[in-house]
């Protein structure tokens, strides 16, 4: 039943501008509020009076099919870019997506100054260690053009903004992807977008030579878990707080409890073996992610399923040292 995730909250699939060798879904999941997939993560966007808020650009490649389909909804120019991590399937599409749109802020100086600078296009938001990756270390060439890094960052737990009628909350989850991770809260359109904390089709990419770590990925699976709210007391109600995972499908809070259980799951079986004093090739022979690996081991390779028990192994291995 829970497959046919549309029809149970009502969405509608819009057809979007095709473009060469992209042609991303447009699903409405509010009235003002859509989310956008196949053309790299998935993107979720608001459209107001104010204008509109993009949560990621997708992939580079994706970028203009995305500022097309964006233009398809709604005239209004995109304002904001708000970044979920510094991964190109998320950032890739940056330049083209803020350069489509125009600062809210004019010369009066702040955060404005920034965006001006780079020809007055949409504010880009993210972590400050979302631009520290973009940019890259001093002395080296950067990983991307300075046309896409953000243009406004924080350091800070929450950081929130008012627009188009609603407040928008943007919390740092500070180590479970990667140390760069942001989730977005729509508050009034009630969804939340997780980036790649979440990602239902496969286990999640904890990258720990970025800063990630398990115990942060199940902090911040539980962060959008507290954040949501289901449709209870009347469950047979087609309601309740909508989550965009980064890769996937639209997910409710219930989503969420399955994916941690199975990650907490998984992680205190590799705990155990870890105990017991086996290797990491022992713990990964012992298959702790068994009963999952099906779904969300990609397909026949191990190596999603190896990949993900290295890093819980190493999360744990690692801080007990
Ligand atoms: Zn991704």
């Amino acid at each position: 039943m829970r497959c046919t995730v549309c029809a149970l909250f009502g969405v509608s699939i819009l057809a979007a501008q095709p473009a060469p060798g992209t042609n991303p879904e447009v699903i409405q999941v509010r009235p003002n509020f859509y989310m956008i997939a196949g053309a790299g993560g998935n993107i979720g966007f608001q459209v107001g009076a104010d204008g509109v808020v993009v949560v990621d650009a997708g992939s580079a490649s994706g970028a203009d099919a995305v500022v097309a389909a964006i233009r398809k909804i709604t005239g209004q120019p995109i304002r904001y870019v708000i970044d979920t991590s510094a991964d190109p399937d998320h950032v890739g599409g940056n330049a083209t997506v803020a350069k489509a749109g125009q600062t809210l802020f004019t010369q009066t100086g702040g955060a404005g100054l920034a965006a001006d600078f780079q020809g007055g296009g949409a504010s880009i938001l993210s972590v400050e260690q979302v631009l520290t990756r973009m940019s890259g270390p001093s002395g080296k060439p950067s990983p991307f053009p300075p046309g896409a890094w953000p243009t406004e960052t924080f350091h800070q737990s929450r950081k929130y903004m008012y627009l188009n009628g609603e407040g928008i909350e943007v919390f740092h989850q500070p180590a479970a992807h990667s140390d760069g991770d942001a989730i977005v809260f729509f508050r009034r359109s009630d969804v939340v977008v997780a980036g790649d904390i979440l990602d239902t089709t496969r286990f999640p990419v904890i990258d720990i030579a970025k800063g990630g770590s398990i115990q942060g990925e199940i902090a911040a699976l539980q962060k959008l878990i507290d954040t949501a709210i289901p449709s209870v007391p009347i469950v047979s109600r087609d309601e309740g707080t909508l989550i965009i995972p980064g890769h996937g499908r639209l997910c409710d809070q219930l989503d969420v409890v399955e994916y941690r259980d199975m990650v907490t799951i998984i992680r205190d079986r590799v705990r155990d073996l870890i105990k017991q004093g086996l290797t990491l090739e022992q713990i990964q022979a012992a298959s702790p992610a068994r009963g999952y690996t099906r779904r969300y081991g990609s397909g026949a390779g191990s190596k999603a399923t190896n990949e993900f028990i290295e890093a819980v192994y190493r999360s744990m291995s690692e801080k007990s040292r």
